[in-house]
């Protein structure tokens, strides 16, 4: 057989390499889907789930940098602040931001199951019992946040703890005064440092989301998905709705931004967490594309989306939101108004304290359901078809992070506009590039903050 000619080799190289990240990735997430389903439909399923450790070894190079990601950048953006008032209006903001939208995406997901009945002429007969999740005491979450080791938060990568003790510490730096300069320093220096990592590590993103989404399109053949596929239509629609109507609305009527800029620069973080169904774990790609793609500055990225990955789920609160009236309509039950209200609290509530990672909506959907009286071995069902509802809910997740970071940073004057009007500047090559010599002492500029 001949060879292809070199230059042409090269040329297809460069032409892959020189792509944006989100095009990389779209032509990623396609291949994997078509190759997936060929597979399937060919009796090779075994095939296509040998190839989901490639996937496996993207996600843990991003989990790898989360924890020393998040307590560097948040120290830095923390230490940066010249009055620390503003830590208060941040967080205000960011709650306030989080909690609208979480109870919004809740009342979308009831709405629609409501309307569409997707749980109308289902057989249960395949239930399984399922025990409830207890909710943990509002005292205990409140003692959980402070560490009593660092280290040991850390080490469990209890991103909540990390993100107090972060914060403390750049509070902390900023009182010393000069006395702390040196350490400001090695802070911004080690910022700088977790970036170039994270570039070269979603830099790998394509291949890590090709692998993913062949072994889940390999897995999940028609056969297991019909049956379900109104639940799956509500939650994907929803899903949808939410992001066109909210976070659309949000960036246009609140920061006055042109939303489609924000569903391009955000396309990369959704991806992954669509193919990867952990917003912890697409954290790392979230902060970057924040930061280069939509203009965000760092010291409102490393604070808001943190704690975005650790609290804010709309995705998951719309999912249960679906779920629990799909249950209902396939027990036979009517819901009442008190319970829809019940629903939304405690959703609203499961959602915060669903751990950013793979399934774990779904067994916070167990709470929702106790709230509520409904019976739990609802849950077995959805089980089945899980990890095709958490890519979409993960996916939502992701983007309400983003929004809520352009938001905030619009209103605090620290988003860059002309960042934001650039359409996708992150780029593979550009991420492995090195920057050369840096201006000033050896460092970029950590932070914009040009409104
Ligand atoms: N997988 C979701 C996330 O990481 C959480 C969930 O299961 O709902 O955002």
């Amino acid at each position: 057989m001949k060879k292809a000619p070199s230059h042409a080799r090269r040329g297809l190289f460069t032409f892959w390499t020189g792509m944006p990240l989100w095009k990389q990735i779209f032509i990623a997430l396609t291949l994997g889907l078509v190759l997936g389903v060929v597979l399937n439909q060919t009796g090779n399923a075994d095939l296509a789930a040998s190839i989901k450790p490639v996937g496996d070894l993207f996600i843990r190079g991003i989990k790898m940098l989360i924890v020393p990601l998040i307590f560097v950048s948040l120290v830095t953006g923390v230490a940066s602040l010249q009055d620390l008032s503003t830590m208060g209006r941040l967080s205000a903001k960011t709650f306030a931001l989080y909690l609208g939208t979480t109870a919004a995406a809740i009342s979308i997901g009831l709405a629609l199951a409501t309307i569409f009945k997707p749980g109308v002429g289902i057989d249960l007969g395949a239930a399984k019992a399922v025990t409830a999740k207890d909710a943990p005491t509002v005292t205990d979450t409140i003692l959980g946040l402070v560490p009593t080791n660092p280290i040991e938060a850390f080490a469990t990568g209890n991103v909540l703890q990390i993100i107090v003790f972060a914060i403390l510490f750049g509070v902390a730096i900023v009182l010393a005064g000069d006395l702390a300069k040196p350490v400001k320093t090695f802070f911004e220096s080690a910022a700088e440092v977790m970036y170039k990592l994270t570039s070269i590590i979603i830099s790998f993103a394509p291949y890590g989301v090709f692998a993913l989404m062949t072994w889940v399109a390999g897995t999940y053949g028609f056969d297991l998905l019909a049956p379900l596929a109104k639940v799956i239509a509500m939650v994907y629609l929803g899903c949808a709705v939410h992001a066109l109507v909210v976070y659309a609305g949000m960036i246009k009527f609140i920061s006055g931004l042109n939303p489609v800029r924000y569903f391009q620069g955000s396309i990369e973080p959704v991806m992954v967490g669509f193919t990867s169904t952990s917003s912890s774990g697409t954290l790392p790609v979230t902060m970057m594309s924040a930061e280069r793609n939509l203009g965000v500055s760092r010291r409102v990225s490393s604070f808001v989306l943190p704690l975005g990955a650790t609290i804010n789920m709309d995705g998951t609160a719309l999912y249960q939101g679906v779920c629990v009236v799909f249950i209902a309509q396939a027990y036979g039950l009517d819901l009442n108004t008190s319970q829809y209200l019940t629903i939304v609290l405690t959703a609203t509530l499961a959602s915060i304290g669903t751990a950013g990672v793979p399934g774990a909506g779904l067994i916070m959907l167990s709470l929702v359901l106790a709230s509520v009286g409904l019976p739990l071995e609802g849950v077995a069902i959805i089980a089945g078809i899980d990890r095709i509802l958490d890519m979409a809910r993960t996916a939502l997740n992701v983007a309400g992070d983003s929004a809520v970071a352009c938001v905030v940073a619009r209103s605090e004057g620290e988003l860059d506009q002309a960042v934001y009007d650039t359409a996708h500047v992150l780029r593979a090559d550009e991420l492995l590039a090195n920057p050369g010599v840096p201006e000033e002492a050896g460092l970029a500029a950590p932070a914009r903050t040009s409104a």
